[in-house]
C-alpha cells in the first residue's frame, strides 16, 4: 500500500505540474487555421481545437431556436448558412487565445487524486464491488455531467494521430502531454482511468449495475477475440481513411472516423455528430446487458490502454496460486474474460482486457487474489518461502 500511495502522490503532483504548464503555454498556431465554405461550424471547430460552444454565437438566430435545431444548425456546411469566413477566423482566434480552460486543468488533477483513492480502494481488498457501483455514479456526475466531454481519452489519442498529420489546430505540446497523462495513468495501473475515471466508461457500467436481465448479463460476456476483432478493424479503418491509404475522401473533414463514433459527445449534446447520435441509443441500451460495450469495441484509448496493461506496474494478480481451490467464483464475476484467460495460464501477455473493476477480488473466498505489483509476488513466492509449490494453470 505504502509504494502504492508514493506512487500515487508523485502522479498527483506530475499531473498537477503538466496540466498547469499547459494552461500556461501559449497555442501558437493561430494562422494555420482550416475553414471551407463545406465544413460545418462542428467540423471547423472539431479541426481548430475549439469548443463549440465558442462558434455558436455565429449561428443566425433562427438557428438558435431549440437546442435540436443548434444542433442540426451545426452540422450544417457554413456556406448554406451564409456565415462570413472572417467572423468564423475571428471566432476561433479569441477561442484560442483563450488556451487551455482551467476547467479542464481541474479534471486532470481530480482525475489523478481520484484514481489514487480508488487504487486504495482495490489495495483494500474488502468490498470493492459495492463501494465502485456508487464510486462509478460519482465519476459519471462529477466527471462527466459537471466537468463535460473534454478533454478525454478518446480525443487524446485520435489528437495524436492529428498532430502525426500536422492538422492545424493542434499545439504539439497541448496534444503530447495530453497522451502522456492518460499513458501514466494507465502505467501505474492497469486501466485505472478507463475502469475508475472515465466519464463514459462510469456511464456504461452504472448502465450495467442495474438489476435487471441478470441472468443475459451472465451469458452476454462479449468474447474476447471478437472484441478485440472489432476494435482492432475500427482502429485500422480509421488509420487507413485517415492517412488516405484508401485514395478515397482526400483527407476530408468526414476522414476522421472517430469524430463520427464519439460517444463522449454525450456530454457536450451540441457537439454531437449525427452518426453517434444514432448510435447512442444502442450503446445505452447494450450497456443494461455487455459489459462496456462502447470500450470493448469502438474505443481507440480501449485499445490503447489493453496494450499498456501488458506494463502496467499494478494490476489484479494471483498472489496465493497455493490457497486458490479452483471453485472459479472469479470468473463467475468477472464481467469480461479476463479472469478465465488468468487461470487458464496459457500466456503471460495480451491477456483479454482487465478492467481492475476487483470483482474477482471479492468473490474469491480464498483471498488469493490481489491488486498488487509483480515485486510483491516475487516476495511471496511459495518457492521462496518453503510453501507449496506454484499450482498448474495459475499465472501471475
Ligand atoms: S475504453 Fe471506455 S473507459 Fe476507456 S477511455 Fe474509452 S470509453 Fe473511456
Ligand atoms: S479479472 Fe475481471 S473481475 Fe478481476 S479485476 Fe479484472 S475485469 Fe474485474
Amino acid at each position: 500500500m505504502r509504494s502504492f500511495v508514493v506512487l500515487g502522490a508523485g502522479l498527483v503532483v506530475v499531473t498537477s505540474a503538466l496540466a498547469l504548464f499547459i494552461k500556461c503555454h501559449p497555442f501558437q498556431e493561430e494562422e494555420k487555421i482550416a475553414v471551407r465554405g463545406e465544413m460545418s461550424l462542428r467540423h471547423i471547430a472539431e479541426r481548430n481545437s475549439v469548443p463549440i460552444d465558442a462558434l455558436i454565437p455565429l449561428l443566425p438566430q433562427e438557428r438558435r431556436t431549440g437546442r435540436v435545431a443548434t444542433l442540426l444548425g451545426l452540422q450544417e456546411p457554413v456556406k448554406n448558412l451564409g456565415l462570413a469566413r472572417d467572423s468564423i477566423i475571428s471566432a476561433i482566434r479569441t477561442a484560442q487565445s483563450e488556451g487551455f480552460p482551467a476547467v479542464d486543468v481541474l479534471r486532470y488533477v481530480l482525475w489523478s487524486i481520484w484514481l489514487l483513492g480508488a487504487g486504495c480502494l482495490l489495495l483494500r481488498g474488502r468490498r470493492v464491488r459495492r463501494i465502485r457501483t456508487l464510486w462509478l455514479v460519482a465519476t459519471l456526475a462529477v466527471f462527466g455531467l459537471v466537468l463535460g466531454a473534454a478533454p478525454n481519452p478518446m480525443e487524446a489519442v485520435v489528437k495524436f494521430h492529428k498532430l502525426l498529420q500536422s492538422i492545424p489546430g493542434n499545439p504539439v505540446v497541448f496534444v503530447v502531454l495530453n497522451l502522456v497523462i492518460f499513458t501514466l495513468f494507465s502505467l501505474i495501473g492497469a486501466k485505472m482511468l478507463c475502469s475508475w475515471g472515465c466519464q463514459l466508461g462510469a456511464l456504461q457500467e452504472t448502465l450495467y449495475n442495474i438489476p435487471l436481465f441478470k441472468s443475459l448479463k451472465r451469458r452476454l460476456k462479449l468474447p474476447f477475440a471478437a472484441s478485440i476483432a472489432v476494435r482492432i478493424t475500427i482502429y485500422l479503418i480509421f488509420f487507413a481513411l485517415f492517412f488516405e491509404l484508401l485514395n478515397i475522401n482526400q483527407g476530408g473533414p468526414g476522414s476522421i472516423l472517430y469524430h463520427h463514433l464519439n460517444m463522449f459527445k454525450i456530454y457536450e449534446f451540441y457537439d454531437l455528430a449525427l452518426f453517434t447520435l444514432l448510435l447512442i441509443p444502442f450503446v445505452l441500451v447494450a450497456s443494461l446487458v455487455v459489459f462496456r460495450p462502447f470500450c470493448q469495441l469502438i474505443c481507440p484509448f480501449g485499445l490503447y490502454s489493453w496494450l499498456l496493461e501488458n506494463v502496467a506496474v499494478y494490476r489484479v494478480r494471483k498472489v496465493r496460486t497455493d490457497r486458490c481451490i479452483e471453485c472459479h467464483q472469479c470468473e463467475k464475476a468477472c464481467p469480461t474474460d479476463a479472469m478465465q484467460a488468468m487461470n487458464k495460464g496459457e500466456r503471460r501477455y495480451f491477456l483479454p482486457d482487465c478492467w481492475s473493476c476487483g470483482s474477482c477480488i471479492d468473490a474469491c473466498p480464498q483471498g488469493a487474489l490481489e491488486f498488487t505489483s509483480a515485486r510483491k509476488i516475487l516476495r511471496r513466492s511459495p518457492l521462496r518461502s518453503g510453501s507449496q509449490p506454484e499450482r498448474r494453470g495459475c499465472v501471475t
